[in-house]
Formats: structure tokens, C-alpha cells, sequence
């Protein structure tokens, strides 16, 4: 895959290295090689950034929803158009699969603009609302310059997800991708140019969370903050953002249960947790690591999990036939190895991983990759740091509970509130299931099925706010309200 040699700032429709000139290294985690260097920007790159921003919010939020609809749909078909290209750098510097990326990252990535171009073409933010005693105009107006911070996990598809609607409601942009996979959202930033977005429009800022991240959750020209990654990141933005009276949408962690009933479509059940367990290596704030199985199910359902799990082939994330690629870096490789130390001392049993894969058994090109095994460990409390803990990697729980009610406390025993999946064959009483999660998402017989209409994000420390469809839209606006006398 041929990498930029460096990734700068895009600031008012041109590339920026960092003010200060510093720069860091970029790591292909699945070999270990630096591919890129990355500009490490600071506060004066956000002012820089938001200052674009503001010059080009009055004329951008002025040209009306189908004009920005219509640079969002373009900016979507060159996405497509480059679709290989950005899916390389994109497995190239998170160490997923690149079919993964291929078929799910990017092709996603461009869902999300054209999504959104749609939405705005047909949203209606203004309203007329009469009384007997008084008439009222309630209008929405683009708030202004919006942040948008983006974990790594899932690079271009989180970027856009918020930076689309920000865009398709009238605010201006100052982004940030994560440190660890900045490539895609760099050359997104060019594509924006192509597509006729004027300089200004969209800023990118790279560097350091703790330095330029932090800097525009603080920066006073940014009101509207929109973050997604770890709940105590979240908790840091809050106490910043707080006291400033600023708009924030916090998506965060989760620790998701995987609810199996007893009349489930076993086969269906194993696929479907496997998956929501592993995909993209487990890190994917969605993935369910905690797997709740009726007893009378549990040792058939375990042995097939952890039969599964086992077969998934880890390889080179070129390799189209790789099923698990590389952890995101090194550092996270260690903590995810620390979180299965900690469950074996809380006396759990893993079944199956429980540590890196001999590097003699991978392919030689990634034998310095931050790789870990899928790992299944059971026998372990509901109220134990494992459980209760997010660990973002490849690490999943399973436990047996007896009936319904017990499945619904033991999923709820948990201080996150971000999704969950219910497998049964009756439809009826996976609502009833449903219906008493603590979880902003729920899915019936299913995982990652996505309406990107409906509203996303997650309850208690989960988040605050929800992303998706109209309400994200709202989220970008303010709403006035304008009343006079019948
Ligand atoms: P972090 O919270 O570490 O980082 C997220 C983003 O915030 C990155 O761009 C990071 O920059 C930046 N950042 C870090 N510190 C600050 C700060 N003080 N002020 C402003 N920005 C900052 O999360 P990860 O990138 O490690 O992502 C993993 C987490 O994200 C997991 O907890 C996961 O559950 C959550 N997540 C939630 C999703 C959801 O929709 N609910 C979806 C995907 C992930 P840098 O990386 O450069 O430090």
C-alpha cells in the first residue's frame, strides 16, 4: 500500500503541516513498520482550523440544504471511486482485514454522506404552531463551527458519521481523527476539495488528543462538540465542555450483553455472537463481550462459541482470506493481554486464546504484529472487573442464567448502556427481553443492523445524546422560537 510520507493538517481547503513543526510516527500495527509521519498539532493549529471555520460558516450555512446536499453526494461517489485506495490505508493503519475495510469501512463511509444528503433534502427544521391565544415560527439555524473527535476503531466510518450531518445541516468543521489511524481522514480531506466543498468548510486537525483534541473542546469558537470514543475521554470533554454551556454528544464505551434464550435457532445464536464478539478483533464499541446463555443451552452453545472462535483465521490483513487482523498498536495489545491477566486472577477459565498467537503461525510479513487470539473465558461474576470493565479487544465472557428475568438483571448489571443482542425464536418475547434492557440499542436475532434513521447511542456511562437520522441534525442546530398574538 503506498502511504503519504506525511499526513498534515487540512486547514481553509489546503494542507498544513503543524505550526510547531513536530511531527510523530505513524505505525502499521500489523508489522510494527513506520509507514507515515503524522503532523503533531496544538492549540495554535485549532485556532488556525476554527478561524477557517468561522470565515466560511455564514456563506455555508447560507447556500441551502440541497446545495450542501449536493456536495455531500458527490463527496460520497469519490469515496467510491477510490474505495480501494482508501480501504489500503485504512486495514494499513488499524490492522483490520482489507476485506473488511473493503466491504464495510469505506463502502459505509459513503453510506453516511449520501445518508445524510438525503435527510437534509427532505427534513423540514422549521415548524408553525397555532393556539387560540398565539402564533409561533420555530426555526432551526446551523449552530456554527462544529468539533467532531473520532476514535480509531472504526476511522473513516466514525469520521463521517458525524462530520455528514454537521456538514448537511449548515455547520462548518473542525475534526479529528485518532492519532493512531489519521490516513483516512486526511485524504477524505482532499476529497473534499474535489467535491467542490469550499476551503473552510471542513478542517481537519491532527496530533494528539491530549493536545489537540483537548483544544477544541476548549476553544470558545466551537460550541457544538460531537465525541466518540472512551467513557473517561468523555467524562474529561464533560468537565471542560460543562462549564463553557457548550452542545456535547458523548458516544462512548460499552460492555454489551449477548442474550440467548432457550428457543433460539442455535446455529444462527453462534454465528451471530461470534461475530458481535470478534469482528473487526473485538473493537468495536457494538461487539458483544459478555454472553448470557439459558443454562439448559449453555454447554452445547459454549462448545460451538468456542469452536468458532477458534476456527477464525488470523492472518495478514491483506490476505482476503483473513477472518481477525492485528490490535490497533502494540500499547493496546498490552492492555488487552492485562485485562485476561486480571480474569484469570479473578479465577476465570479461558477456553480458548488467553494470549498472542506464536508469531512462527502468521504469515512473515506480520510476524511483529500486535496480534492476540480470540479468547472466550467462563466461570467468572457478573460484578467482577471483567464484566464490568471494557476491554476493546478480542475478549469475551459467557456465563448460563436461569430464565428470562434473571438474563434481563444480570445484562443490566452493568454501568454501561450501549447495546445488546436478544437471540429467540418468538419473536414476542424478545420485545418483552428487549423492552426491559438498559441500552439504547437492542437487536432482535441480529447484530450491527443498521437503519441509519433510527437513533443511535447509548444510556448511563455509555453516553448523552444520540446520533443518527434527524436527531443528529437537530443536534447541529439550534432551535428559536418566534411567537405573536393570534
Ligand atoms: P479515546 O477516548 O482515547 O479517543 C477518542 C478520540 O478522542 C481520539 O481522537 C483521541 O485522540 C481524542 N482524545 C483523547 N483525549 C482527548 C481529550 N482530552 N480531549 C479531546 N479529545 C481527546 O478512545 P479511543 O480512540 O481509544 O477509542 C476507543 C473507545 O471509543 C472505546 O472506549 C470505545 O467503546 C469507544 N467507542 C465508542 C463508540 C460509540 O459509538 N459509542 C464507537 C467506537 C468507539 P488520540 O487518539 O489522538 O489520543
Amino acid at each position: 500500500m503506498q502511504c503519504p510520507e506525511r499526513v498534515d493538517n487540512w486547514i481553509d481547503g489546503a494542507p498544513r503541516p503543524a505550526a510547531g513543526g513536530g511531527t510523530l510516527p505513524v505505525v502499521e500495527p500489523a508489522t510494527g513498520r513506520v509507514i507515515s509521519r503524522l503532523a503533531a498539532s496544538g492549540a495554535g493549529d485549532v485556532d488556525a482550523a476554527q478561524a477557517a471555520a468561522a470565515r466560511a460558516f455564514p456563506a455555508w450555512s447560507a447556500i441551502g440544504a440541497p446545495a450542501r446536499a449536493e456536495r455531500l453526494e458527490r463527496l460520497a461517489q469519490l469515496v467510491e471511486r477510490d474505495l480501494e485506495r482508501l480501504a489500503g490505508l485504512e486495514s494499513a493503519d488499524s490492522g483490520k482485514p482489507l476485506a473488511l475495510a473493503r466491504s464495510v469501512d469505506i463502502p459505509r463511509a459513503a453510506a453516511n454522506l449520501r445518508f445524510f444528503a438525503d435527510a437534509v433534502r427532505a427534513w423540514r427544521p422549521d415548524e408553525d404552531l397555532r393556539a387560540p391565544h398565539a402564533v409561533s415560527r420555530v426555526i432551526r439555524r446551523p449552530s456554527g463551527v462544529a468539533g467532531c473527535i473520532s476514535p480509531w476503531n472504526l476511522p473513516l466510518y466514525l469520521f463521517t458519521w458525524k462530520v455528514a450531518p454537521a456538514l448537511a445541516a449548515g455547520c462548518t468543521v473542525v475534526g479529528k481523527p485518532s492519532e493512531e489511524t489519521p490516513l483516512t481522514a486526511a485524504a477524505f480531506a482532499e476529497l473534499s476539495a474535489e467535491a467542490g466543498f469550499p476551503p473552510g468548510v471542513l478542517n481537519v486537525v491532527q496530533g494528539r488528543g491530549a493536545e489537540c483534541g483537548a483544544a477544541i473542546v476548549a476553544h470558545p469558537g466551537i460550541p457544538t462538540i460531537s465525541f466518540t470514543g472512551g467513557t473517561e475521554t468523555g467524562a474529561r470533554i464533560m468537565s471542560v465542555a460543562g462549564p463553557m454551556f457548550k452542545s456535547v454528544a458523548l458516544e462512548l464505551g460499552g460492555k454489551n450483553p449477548t442474550i440467548v434464550l432457550d428457543d433460539c435457532d442455535l446455529d444462527a445464536a453462534v454465528v451471530g455472537a461470534v461475530r458481535a464478539a470478534f469482528q473487526n478483533q473485538g473493537q468495536i464499541c457494538l461487539c458483544g463481550s459478555r454472553v448470557l446463555v439459558a443454562r439448559d443451552l449453555y454447554p452445547r452453545f459454549r462448545d460451538a462459541f468456542v469452536e468458532r472462535a477458534l476456527a477464525l483465521r488470523i492472518g495478514d490483513p491483506l490476505d482476503p482470506a483473513t477472518e481477525q487482523g492485528s490490535l490497533v498498536s502494540e500499547a493496546h495489545r498490552t492492555k488487552v493481554s492485562a485485562a485476561v491477566e486480571r480474569a484469570r486472577a479473578e479465577g476465570g477459565r479461558v477456553l480458548c486464546g488467553g494470549r498472542a498467537p506464536d508469531p512462527a503461525s502468521l504469515p512473515e510479513r506480520v510476524r511483529g504484529g500486535a496480534y492476540y487470539l480470540p479468547t472466550v473465558i467462563e466461570g467468572l461474576p457478573m460484578a467482577c472487573a471483567t464484566n464490568q470493565e471494557e476491554i476493546f479487544g478480542p475478549v469475551a465472557t459467557i456465563q448460563p442464567f436461569d430464565g428470562d428475568e434473571d438474563a434481563v438483571r444480570l445484562a443490566n448489571e452493568s454501568a454501561f448502556g450501549l447495546a445488546a443482542s436478544v437471540w429467540t425464536g418468538d419473536h414476542a418475547r424478545g420485545m418483552r427481553v428487549a423492552e426491559r434492557l438498559e441500552s439504547g440499542i437492542v437487536w432482535i436475532n441480529a447484530w450491527l443492523l443498521r437503519d441509519l434513521r433510527v437513533p443511535f447511542g447509548g444510556m448511563k456511562r455509555s453516553g448523552l445524546g444520540r446520533e443518527g437520522g434527524d436527531e443528529a441534525l437537530r443536534f447541529f442546530t439550534e432551535p428559536k422560537s418566534i411567537t405573536w398574538p393570534a
